[in-house]
């Protein structure tokens, strides 16, 4: 055993870069400027829809989202302000829309490639739709969801930032992101059989299906090995599938195929349970948008891994090992916390791990993000907003007193480690999943 109880599991730093990118340093449009803010138009003109009209039509300006914004509380600058990010959607929809575009068409400047070019900033490096905007806006506008249509126009328009494009890129080329795929999830399989960890890969029938991520594969590979431990430990009829399939949406068709792939994949194994690496970007697409896409929700529960465990020792059907009362504190990852309303599980199992938690400033609902979700953390130019962001973190964590953060998502993960590293931090991070597989009872 560790010398300290959350010792366990990966610690490293690992790289990751937007894509094995074969694109050039800045992506080339093969579209002219008029079809491309055409195109980005078109989206905002399809999307914007009642619920939208209507935060657009009720922002009373009083700039409480602005508070709630790590970007704009790290910076104090005004463009970071939550509802200014999506500023040339609202001259859209007043210019197009609204009940009184017949005046805005008079008096409020039409959107140009210019605009676009100009919100890139803001709506990539400057969000990393977290959502907390929405939840403390008092007209209850939710406008991260917004600034979600301006990043779908901007991908129409060909207005990527090139890490993120290089990402696309290959994933529509190769199927997957950060150069591994399902050759590696193989080899991996290989390693954890080689220490004696079964991992049973595409069984044709199943209760329980794992899934594993581009981010684990990449750099958190005991992630996987720490879900099997626990799966197997627990007695669970489990299997791994071999696809890497990610979820990431750039192309929103692409999202959609992926998610019905995956689907198809889970229910034709007859499986009761979907469980998702610890990894943000599946979890709202899984959970919240396939009923959406498909029509109908899907045939079997969907958790996060430290969602499923930490429920699963709730339950009783996990024992671990108690720790000497140790002092850590959690990261709620934003899209399973604040967005899928998972706060009770994984604390839960740092209970059952005899940890002594020490609650952030803002926690569970209120949690700030880590500042580099949303692929903002392949950004290279956001760097230093992001780290400062990131410096709301370090300040909540040490006000703590903490030996150790834990977290359920590797994205998270990744941040603080960078984070961390840059402001030579030496909190520990670690995984809550590898941390209660390296402490089974
Ligand atoms: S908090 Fe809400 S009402 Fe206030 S400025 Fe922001 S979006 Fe508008
Ligand atoms: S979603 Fe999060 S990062 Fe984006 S504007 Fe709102 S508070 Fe800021």
């Amino acid at each position: 055993m560790s010398a300290n109880i959350y010792e366990g599991g990966t610690a490293g730093l690992p790289q990751f870069r937007g894509g094995a990118s074969k694109t050039a340093e800045r992506p080339v449009s093969r579209r002219t400027d008029a079809e491309r803010l055409a195109r980005a138009k078109d989206v905002i003109l399809r999307e914007v829809d009642g619920a939208h009209a209507t935060y657009l039509e009720t922002c009373i300006r009083c700039g409480m989202c602005a508070e709630a914004c790590h970007f704009y509380r790290a910076t104090g600058e005004a463009k970071w302000t939550p509802i200014y990010k999506v500023q040339p959607l609202k001259r859209l929809y007043q210019r197009e829309l609204g009940p009184m575009r017949w005046l805005h068409r008079l008096v409020t400047k039409d959107v140009t490639l210019k605009d676009l070019e100009d919100w890139q900033e803001l709506v990539y490096d400057g969000c990393t739709e977290c959502g907390r905007c929405d939840l403390m806006c008092p007209m209850g506008i939710q406008i991260s969801p917004m600034i979600g249509i301006m990043r779908r126009a901007l991908a129409e328009a060909d207005l990527l930032p090139k890490e993120l494009a290089a990402v696309a890129e290959e994933q529509k080329r190769d199927g997957t992101v950060f150069g591994v795929g399902r050759a590696d999830i193989l080899a991996l399989v290989q390693q954890l059989a080689a220490k004696g960890i079964a991992v049973p890969v595409d069984k044709e029938r199943a209760t329980v299906v794992l899934l594993t991520s581009a981010v684990d594969l990449k750099g958190f590979q005991g992630s996987l090995e720490a879900s099997a431990r626990i799966l197997n430990r627990m007695g669970v009829d489990w299997t791994l599938l071999s696809h890497s399939i990610e979820l990431l949406g750039t192309g929103e068709s692409l999202r959609e195929l992926n998610v019905r792939r995956l689907v198809d994949e889970v229910t034709r194994r007859d499986a009761a349970v979907l469980i998702l690496p610890e990894c943000g970007h599946a979890y709202p697409a899984l959970r919240f948008d396939s009923a959406h896409m498909l029509g109908e929700p899907v045939p079997f529960e969907v958790y996060s891994a430290a969602e499923y465990f930490g429920k699963a020792v709730q339950e009783g059907r996990l024992k671990l090992r108690k720790g000497a009362g140790e002092k850590v504190t959690y990261h709620d990852p934003c899209k399973v916390g604040r967005h899928g309303g998972v706060f009770d599980e994984p604390r839960a199992a740092i209970k059952a791990l005899g940890l002594e938690l020490k609650e952030m400033e803002s926690h569970a609902r209120t949690n700030y993000c880590c500042g580099g979700g949303g692929g903002q953390f392949l950004i290279e130019r956001a760097k230093p907003l992001r780290q400062r962001a990131f410096e709301i973190k370090m300040r909540e964590v040490d006000d703590t007193g903490a030996q150790a953060v834990l977290t359920g998502c590797n994205s998270c993960r990744i941040n603080y480690l960078n984070g961390g590293a840059n402001a030579n931090w030496k909190t520990p991070v670690r995984s809550l999943v590898e941390v209660m597989a390296a402490n089974l009872e």
